[in-house]
């Protein structure tokens, strides 16, 4: 089956509901990196609340959440576009991996990690400019992380629950959506209720259930006695926007005498994208054809 995002409202459109389920934008993320299985499973974390967040905002560029640390894990970061296409990287540094798994012992044991916000209009927005959340990194884990971001800069009640393992990365996100004004008593207590109620429901939710049921067993069992309005599923995939094209302009930036060196010492330049991780090889002669003019194509003689 593939990776779905599921969208829902409470009866009386007071709560919003979303599940996530990915296995192959999952498996995709991790290709060609070797990530230990505690950076494995924050980033699928993060992969998949990345996708709830997105889901919930009426809003047409991408979105990043970047968490930026000063431990084991440098930076984690995680797009997520408007057609829910993502792409995802960690960058680590070369010191041992904490024993405990949790946000603060992987990304701050120095206290200056930051969470990062980020809604990058599409290309073409006249006056295009990225709105940027910067909050410190609070909470014991990304979903706690979030919960304390939706609270603190949107004034939205948010619960999200979120589990990854090397297969599968999942979530799941309630959230109380703000009543229009002029409402009866009746009304606001109605909506406080569904609150309550949903959030106890799925507060019975594991990690583990989340990682061996699917999404359809899961919704089923925490709202079975619930009337849900659905709306159609999105499909999640993964995209990675980079090309050899971007990785030849790269090197050309780098000039002709630092590649000249480096295939000197090297005998040939290996780049590997840093989030799809996908290698790109330039040998003498691909290095050659870089600084060359561009030859006149076949069959085009000129006199
Ligand atoms: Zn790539």
């Amino acid at each position: 089956m593939s990776d779905q995002l599921k969208k829902y409202l409470s009866e009386d459109r007071s709560v919003r509901i979303e599940s996530v389920d990915m296995h192959q934008t999952w498996q995709a993320a991790q290709a060609h990196h070797s990530y230990p299985p505690s950076v494995a499973a924050l980033l699928g974390e993060l992969v998949a609340a990345s996708t709830l967040l997105a889901a919930t905002l009426k809003f047409d560029g991408s979105l990043l959440l970047q968490l930026q640390g000063d431990g084991a894990i440098a930076l984690m970061v995680v797009e997520c576009r408007a057609d829910m296409s993502i792409r995802a990287t960690v960058k680590m540094r070369d010191r041992p991996l904490p024993i405990q798994r949790d946000i603060q012992s992987l990304l701050n044991p120095g206290g200056t990690a930051k969470f990062i916000v980020v809604l990058d209009p599409p290309k073409n927005t006249p006056g295009r400019q990225a709105y940027q959340g910067i909050v410190p990194l609070e909470g014991d884990s990304i979903a706690e992380a979030l919960e304390q971001y939706m609270l603190r800069s949107e004034q939205l009640e948010t619960r999200i629950w979120l589990a990854a393992d090397a297969e599968r990365c999942t979530g799941f996100l309630l959230q109380r959506l703000p009543l229009q004004g002029g409402n009866q008593q009746a009304e606001v207590l109605s909506a406080d209720e569904t609150w309550q109620r949903t959030q106890r429901l799925a507060e019975t939710l594991t990690q583990k259930e989340m990682l061996e049921i699917t999404q359809d067993t899961l919704l089923h069992r925490l709202f079975w006695e619930e009337t849900l309005l659905a709306f159609d599923a999105r499909p999640i995939t993964w995209q990675c926007s980079c090309t050899r094209e971007r990785v030849a302009d790269m090197l050309k930036m780098l000039g002709r005498a630092e590649v000249q060196d480096i295939l000197e010492t090297q005998g040939k330049i290996e780049v590997a994208c840093e989030f799809c991780g996908q290698p790109y090889l330039f040998d003498g002669v691909d290095s050659a054809m870089l600084f060359q003019p561009l030859a006149p194509g076949p069959g085009k003689s000129i006199h």
